[in-house]
This record gives C-alpha cells, structure tokens and sequence, in this order.
C-alpha cells in the first residue's frame, strides 16, 4: 500500500466482482505523462483538472455516478487504466479506521476488510497507522490546510504516510508504539503529498 501511494507500483487489490470506486461518483485525475489512458479515453470525456498546471485532466462520471469507461461491469481500458485507478486501494479506509461509517459503497466495501499478519511487527504497523489516524483527526491542518476539511479519503491515506512516525525500536530492537515527533510526521506527509501530486480520485 506504501509503495503505491508513493506511485512506485500498483495496488494488489483483491476486488473481486466489486467496480464500487468506478461507480462511486468520483472524478479521476490523469496526468500529462499517462499516454496510453489518454489514448484510450474519448477526449470529450475529459475536462481541464481545476487548480492543476496544463495537461492536466478529469475524468468524470455519468447521471448515475458511473464512470463511462465502466462497461458491462468492467473496466474496458483496464490495461490502460489512469495511474490513479491503479493506485486506488479501498483498504486504506478499514486500515485507519476512518472513512467507514458513510453508506455509500466504497464504505460498504471497506467495512469488509479484516487484516491478518503473518509477523507481531505487522500488527504494531496497523496500531500505528490509527494512532496516526487519532493524530491527524486532532490536526487536520496538517494534511488539508488551515480552514479546509479533512476528507476520508486524505485522512486514511495521510494516516498510512505517517505512520512510520509512530513507532520505535527499543534497544532489543523490538517495534513499539511511540510518541511521534511532530517534525517527522510532518516530513513524511509532505513525502507522500510530493509523491502523489497530480496523481488521485476526488
Ligand atoms: S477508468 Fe476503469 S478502473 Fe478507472 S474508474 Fe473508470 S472503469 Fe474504473
């Protein structure tokens, strides 16, 4: 999930029959540099991105809240997809435990995942990223802005970004929970916002 948040690969996703972030209203934002998605996508279905640079498009949705490259179910430009459709992962709501009391699908969807580990290090790394979550509940400036709302969305992906600022080593070298460093938690979350900058669903 961290390194596709980082744009450094793809989210492994187990969706399943679910198409529930392709028909949950949402616009789809592509970058100047995603060629085979912009090829693949009729240019009347694209509009400039607001308060992006140039090149910069939306893909938007139909009456029903269905993006139009969604047909019988299923992406028809899969393999071409946006970088943002690839990098979309539902399972960051259930992680941070935010996002989840909505009733719209997406919420129903997440509210399904359950995490297992296979390591005691993994469970400490769930722990931290809600306590993170708490954290930036409590300061929302941090990831939206002095005076902007803090979505579910941004919540429960800045809340993975920091949460590496949540643990520790002890001495025996044990992963704990820890105090965070207000520094470093800001640190990591201008690393993730540079890294997905023009890249995301709004
Ligand atoms: S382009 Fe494909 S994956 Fe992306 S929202 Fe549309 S149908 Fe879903």
């Amino acid at each position: 999930m961290e390194a596709a948040l980082r744009g450094q690969g793809v989210a492994e996703v187990p969706c399943g029959s679910c198409s529930a972030c392709c028909t949950a209203s949402q616009f789809v934002h592509i970058g100047p540099d995603e060629e085979e998605a912009l090829a693949a996508i009729p240019a009347e279905l694209l509009f400039p991105a607001p308060l992006s640079p140039p090149g910069h498009v939306l893909l938007g949705y139909d009456e029903r809240g269905h993006c139009p490259m969604l047909r019988d179910g299923r992406c028809s430009i899969y393999d071409r997809r946006p970088r943002a459709c690839r990098t979309y992962d539902c399972r960051v709501f259930a992680a941070a435990d935010v996002g989840l009391d909505g009733d719209g699908e997406i919420a129903g969807r997440a509210r399904g995942w359950r995490f297992s580990f296979s390591a005691d290090e993994d469970a400490v790394r769930e722990r931290a990223v809600r306590a993170a979550a708490v954290y930036l509940r409590d300061r929302p400036e941090l990831v939206a802005g002095d005076g902007a709302v803090l979505d579910a969305t941004r919540h429960a992906v800045a809340s993975v970004a920091a949460h590496s600022a949540f643990v520790r080593r002890t001495r025996e070298g044990a992963l704990v929970l820890a105090r965070p460093d207000p520094e470093d938690v800001r640190r990591l979350l201008q690393l993730a916002s540079d890294a997905s900058r023009g890249s995301g669903r709004a």
